[in-house]
């Protein structure tokens, strides 16, 4: 064995190098808390595995993140060699399955380059299936009838049913179940819109984010050609995280790891993803499934002090439903007590800790690098803003998780501006370039965006010749004239856009011109609600001519890489304008991104670390501030429209995402509530923090001492009255890791969701909105 690599298995404990060296032909269960070591002996494993003789290429790792697969890359890098590690295939379910799937499109009933619908179109596919249905007739059988008969019904009746069918069919497809079944379970509507709405779907060339994994699943079992082609690539493979797989991802591990070649870490108190259909019944499954299996159980706890370990404990003891009973422990100091903080507003709260920052950064040795011990960790995004206006007064550097060049609002705009001139762009990129360039005020945008999205979905044709038709008027409708205008202006833009890809010669000169067409109110429009919510915060992502200038370097450091040289010289010179230099140097921005994702947080070093909770997971720092523990954020039980979702699963996961976040902690844990909201609403702090044992506890505020009867739920009673609607569990129509970086195989569209899942939008929207179960 390399010495490097017996280096690091010594490292190991004894049961992590248990586990690590288990025969590699044994599947392998590691369970345990957080800061066991399991991210730490699952590297190992892959070393294992390296020197047992199974060649990098070959060996599959999921992650649940992409910057979880970054990091993962990283340690394996400095210990087997980066170009080992390059081999390696680390990716998420879903970047592995979108891979797959475009590999064999055609096996699936769509070209290779498929469209991902996006919510508003799975929304219009749901509106046509409910539409089918209640006219009684197969869109096959009468073609095109539905913008005739659309504007009859009443829309928004239909849209409200629509709702309800597009959960429906959400979770019939994370359960994996088919309209067949529902057909023998006797429930023929239901049937009926899954069959109408996933034959739309085929229709349009398209699938949506949860038909990835399935159209894999299939894959593997219909098509013993791909079956035998994924045993041949991946013969062993380990999955990070485990806790949050479906019920799907599960059943393609299950068919992908017909070689027994399976390692799965995870914990059942970190799963915080159930409503995206995370599912940890996979536990039981893998016991089933891999009957020979050998189970490893870490108890050692290396990251926290005693204190912060014995609190989290306590507080996940209140769960009732856990498969794992574990014991965790610690060697470790016990640390000083936890900090529970209360301030009268969020201001209070900012200017606490902005001190508190402030005061621990002066005690570091090494201050230039001690703001990268510190994270602020929140349940909504929102919640981060006003520590971005607080941390540039105070010129403490920050780094906001998730939010990356490539990622920010005016860069995919330009990006998707460029793309559009490329051959097999998606309808996403148009979709964003109608939204940047239409002179209209957000709503109205809106709205015609909205109807180009229906009618491309009603008559199975792509964006762009759906509003081709409509601002050629090709389609009487409903637009005045001056949009009319406004809409055919766009579409010579996208000309002149796709003209001077043809003719220009070089990226810079493009990439100038095409930024420049950007106007600027739309560059503006962030900021104006940024301005409204957080007070003035000047966000340097509209600065247009940072941007530009960032671009243009990087198109320098491309062109000056050896990727133009051998990869294109050939098609280079059938290229007369700049359409395969573009497309190569959209394609190394997407790489790069992802390659480059440790190198960005290493310059992020020195900065305070500002994530939501579902972002921080699998992460440490020394010191860690958990804002705003109130109840309606820690538990959010409420619904967009105040209903409150009080079951006792819903609870329970509420309280594993309090122990992730408190678990994140090296040294030192803050927990702070505020007393009253914006709008001096009063707030409650979070019925959990009574679950922490006092002595544990530095308490800062009255609130909590006076007010001990914050409201308690019957946990025996709840889980009763929960059991019963589980089999319809809340399963919401985004996968996992579209919460996280998947940027380079996603259309812009896909990734401006994403950005949206990071904080406010992605709870409201897809957590809480989502979760009544159709009726
Ligand atoms: P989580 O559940 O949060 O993902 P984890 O179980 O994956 O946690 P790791 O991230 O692997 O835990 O490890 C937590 C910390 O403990 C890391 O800083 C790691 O370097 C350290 N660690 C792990 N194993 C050992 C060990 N045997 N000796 C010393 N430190 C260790
Ligand atoms: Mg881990």
């Amino acid at each position: 064995m390399p010495e490097e690599y017996l280096k690091y298995l010594k490292s190991l404990n004894d049961r992590q190098r248990e586990a690590a060296c288990t025969d590699i032909s044994t599947p392998l269960m590691i369970v345990a808390g957080p800061g066991s070591g399991k991210t730490s002996t699952m590297v190992g494993r892959v070393l294992m595995l390296l020197n047992e003789g199974i060649s990098a290429s070959n060996i599959l790792a999921m992650t649940f993140t992409t910057a979880a697969a970054s990091e993962m890359r990283e340690r394996i890098g400095s210990i087997a060699g980066k170009a080992t590690a390059k081999e390696l295939t680390i990716s998420t379910f879903h970047s592995f399955s979108l891979q797959l799937c475009r590999a064999h499109g055609e096996k699936l009933g769509r070209t290779s380059e498929f469209l991902i619908y996006g919510q508003g179109q799975q929304r219009n596919a749901a509106i046509e299936a409910v539409r089918l249905l209640e006219n009684g007739k197969s869109r096959h059988k009468d073609d095109g009838f539905l913008i005739g008969e659309m504007s009859k019904t009443n829309p928004n009746q239909v849209k409200d049913k629509a709702k309800k069918w597009l959960k429906f069919v959400t979770q019939a497809k994370a359960s994996g179940r088919t309209s067949a079944e529902y057909h023998e379970l006797g429930n023929e509507i239901g049937a009926e819109i899954l069959e109408n709405y996933n034959n739309i779907l085929k229709s349009c060339n398209a699938l949506d984010y949860h038909d990835l994994i399935s159209c894999s699943v299939k894959l593997l079992t219909d098509f013993p050609e791909v079956f035998k082609e994924c045993q041949d690539s991946w013969k062993a493979v380990v999955i990070d995280e485990f806790q949050d797989t479906s019920a799907m991802q599960y059943k393609l591990l299950k068919i992908l790891c017909s070689h027994h070649k399976i390692t799965i870490v995870g914990d059942d108190d970190q799963s915080i993803f159930s409503f995206n259909g995370a599912d940890i019944s996979g536990f039981i499954s893998f016991r089933n499934d891999f009957p020979n299996f050998k189970e490893v159980r870490l108890n050692k706890n290396y990251r926290s002090t005693r204190c912060i370990v014995e609190a989290a404990s306590s507080l996940i003891q209140n769960n009732v439903k856990r498969c794992q009973l574990k014991n965790v422990l610690t060697e470790n100091s016990s640390g000083s007590k936890i900090v529970l903080k209360e301030c009268h507003n969020e201001d209070g709260q900012c200017s606490f800790i902005v001190d508190k920052i402030l005061e621990i950064s002066s005690n570091y040795a090494a201050a230039e690098c001690s703001y990268g011990n510190i994270a602020i960790l929140y349940r909504r995004q929102v919640s981060g803003k006003a520590f971005q206006m607080a941390f540039r007064d105070r010129k403490i550097p920050f780094n906001i998780h998730g939010v990356a060049f490539y990622r920010k609002k005016v860069v995919r705009t330009i990006i998707a501006m460029l793309q559009t001139a490329l051959p097999g762009c998606d309808d996403g990129s148009y979709s964003r370039v109608f939204k940047a360039l239409l002179p209209l005020d957000k709503d109205e945008k809106q709205r015609v965006i909205d109807h180009i999205n229906k009618i491309s979905t009603v008559r199975k044709c792509s964006f762009l010749s759906a509003a081709r038709d409509i601002f050629g008027a090709k389609i009487s409708g409903t637009f005045k004239r001056s949009q009319l205008t406004h809409g055919r202006k766009v579409l010579m833009t996208l000309e002149m856009i796709s003209k001077l890809v043809q003719r220009e010669k070089s990226i810079s000169a493009i990439i100038t011109s095409v930024a420049n067409l950007i106007p600027e109110k739309y560059l503006l429009e962030k900021r104006a609600t940024i301005d409204v919510d957080g007070g003035k915060l000047l966000n340097e992502d509209y600065d247009i001519r940072s941007v530009l200038q960032y671009l243009l370097d990087d198109v320098s450091e491309f062109l000056s890489s050896k990727l133009v040289e051998t990869n294109g010289e050939r098609e280079m010179s059938e290229d007369k304008g700049c359409t395969f230099v573009l497309k190569a140097f959209i394609s190394y921005l997407f790489e790069r991104e992802k390659e480059n994702f440790r190198a960005r947080r290493k310059d992020n070093e020195n900065s305070v670390t500002l994530t939501t909770i579902h972002q921080a997971k699998g992460l440490e720092w020394d010191v860690v501030f958990i804002v705003k523990a109130n109840e309606s954020e820690i538990p959010l039980l409420h619904d967009y429209k105040g209903t409150i979702q009080d079951t006792a699963a819903l609870l329970e996961e509420e309280r594993r995402l309090l122990y992730v976040a408190m678990t994140r902690a090296r040294q030192k844990l803050f927990i702070l509530y505020v007393m009253m909201d914006s709008n001096w609403q009063m707030l409650q702090p979070s019925r959990f923090l009574k679950e922490i044992p006092r002595h544990l506890l530095d308490v800062q505020g009255e609130t909590y001492i006076q007010k001990p009867q914050m409201k308690q739920v019957d946990l025996k009673k709840e889980t009763a009255k929960c059991t019963m609607k589980e089999q319809e569990a809340d399963v919401v129509p985004m996968p996992n890791d579209l919460l996280n970086n998947h940027f380079s195989e996603a259309s812009d569209e896909h990734a401006e969701v994403t950005e949206a899942h990071n904080g406010s939008n992605f709870i409201r929207r897809f957590s809480v909105e989502e979760r009544s179960v159709v009726s």
